[in-house]
């Protein structure tokens, strides 16, 4: 005879086992089921812990998540369902109509996007200032000002912002320090050890490392902060899905051994182009030609990162036989995967500026960002050779 339980549609609970598994399972649950009211009172109430409902978190964004905040030595982050929910959490959880926030002149052009044109439809002012220089950010402040949003080194100029003097400016006005430590990485720059009162990431990038997720993550030190944050991402549904985030748990797992090999094979090829002819300039972090290499230095524990920026002689033609001639490098706009990619700011990132405003930003049509991944070095700097010899033959 049939036990009733076996008609139920859902089965119950898991299959008997004395042993575990050894990687997180993926959970795809919606909802979790309790036992009682009174269980649930207490997984609301925080007296116990447990998931209710997957919007609100589910397993598989907790582990994620927990992950993150030991990089950056914080509890109670959370994971987004992309890099912009982060910033976007991050700056519409703390930030009132009413207020002002100043943001660095050279961020991710979204989060750019969101200071100029989103947060002032919803009656938050914004201004932005050069990072590179505290005095800017400390003449921008008014007395509505509430947070700072900064990137700790730009894309794709790769300018070191001056971290010690904004934490500084923030923490003698009381305003709130806000870091996108996307390029950076735990691994170079823990912005909570500086001052940072709220931390961001693409996950997406090297975090993740592998191009096959979309994820963001924020954290901020102090709790009624990050529930403020939290209660944001939850009421506008910026869930990350379980599989991403299942996906991104396993990028991580190897996420010190491709920064290290990434970061090296950046030097190297850093290196590489400098030496070779049709290169005008080279911008990478550590190199001593670079404008903010004493502060990269000091800030970056001797780390870099796995960003190179370079100019080549030509305009547009020398761009496309460069690009084409870069043969199995992706020319694609994203950057910490495990493979290298390349990206042209005149046609990708900065393409809605005039050539005369990214000519002062130093953004000709031969300025390539090269996101170093983890090839054989020496067959990675070929391929570069060549690139750049195709684009110099034109
Ligand atoms: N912050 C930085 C510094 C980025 O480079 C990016 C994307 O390139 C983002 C945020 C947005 O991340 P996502 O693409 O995951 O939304």
């Amino acid at each position: 005879m049939r036990n009733s339980k076996d008609t139920l549609i859902r089965p119950v609970g898991q299959p008997d086992s004395i042993s575990r598994p050894i990687v997180t399972p993926l959970s795809t649950a919606v909802a979790f089921a309790s036992s009682t009211p009174d269980e649930l009172d207490a997984q609301y109430e925080g007296r116990e812990s447990g998931f209710t409902y997957a919007r609100e978190g589910h397993p598989n964004a907790t582990v994620l998540a927990q992950r993150i905040d030991a990089l950056e030595g914080v509890s109670g982050g959370i994971v987004t369902g992309s890099g912009m929910g982060a910033v976007t959490a991050a700056l519409m959880g703390v930030l009132s109509a009413g207020d002002h926030i100043i943001g660095g002149d050279q961020l991710y052009g979204r989060s750019l996007r969101l200071m100029k044109e989103d947060l002032p439809r919803f009656g938050v002012e914004t201004s932005l200032a050069d990072p590179t220089d505290a005095d800017a950010f400390a003449s921008a402040i008014k007395d509505n000002t509430k947070a700072v949003l900064i990137e700790v080194v730009s894309n794709p100029t790769l300018r070191v912002a001056d971290m010690e003097g904004i934490a500084k400016v923030c923490a003698e006005t009381g305003i709130l320090l806000i870091v996108d430590n996307t390029f950076t990485t735990p691994r170079s720059y823990q912005p909570f050890q500086h001052g940072a009162d709220v931390v961001i990431h693409s996950v997406t990038k090297l975090l993740a490392g592998h191009s096959d997720v979309t994820l963001g993550y924020v954290a901020a030190k102090d709790a009624v902060l990050q529930k403020k944050i939290y209660d944001f991402a939850v009421t506008t549904g910026m869930t990350a899905s379980p599989f991403d985030c299942w996906l991104a748990e396993r990028g991580l797992a190897t996420f010190d051994l491709r920064f290290e090999r990434a970061q090296a094979n950046a030097v190297a090829l850093a290196d590489h182009l400098a030496g070779l002819e049709g290169v005008k300039r080279v911008l990478y972090p550590m190199r001593d030609d670079h404008p903010d290499t004493i502060r990269a230095q000091a800030l970056l524990q001797g780390q870099g990162c796995n960003m190179v920026s370079f100019e080549v002689k030509g305009g547009r033609a020398a761009a496309n036989a460069l690009a084409r001639a870069a043969e199995g490098i992706a020319f694609a706009p994203t950057l910490g995967d495990v493979g290298t990619t390349l990206s042209h700011a005149a046609s990708s990132s900065h393409r809605a500026l005039t050539p005369e405003a990214r000519a002062a930003l130093g953004m000709s049509e031969g300025f390539f960002r090269v996101s170093v991944g983890l090839e054989d070095s020496d067959a990675l700097n070929a391929i570069f050779t060549q690139a750049v010899k195709a684009s110099q033959d034109v």
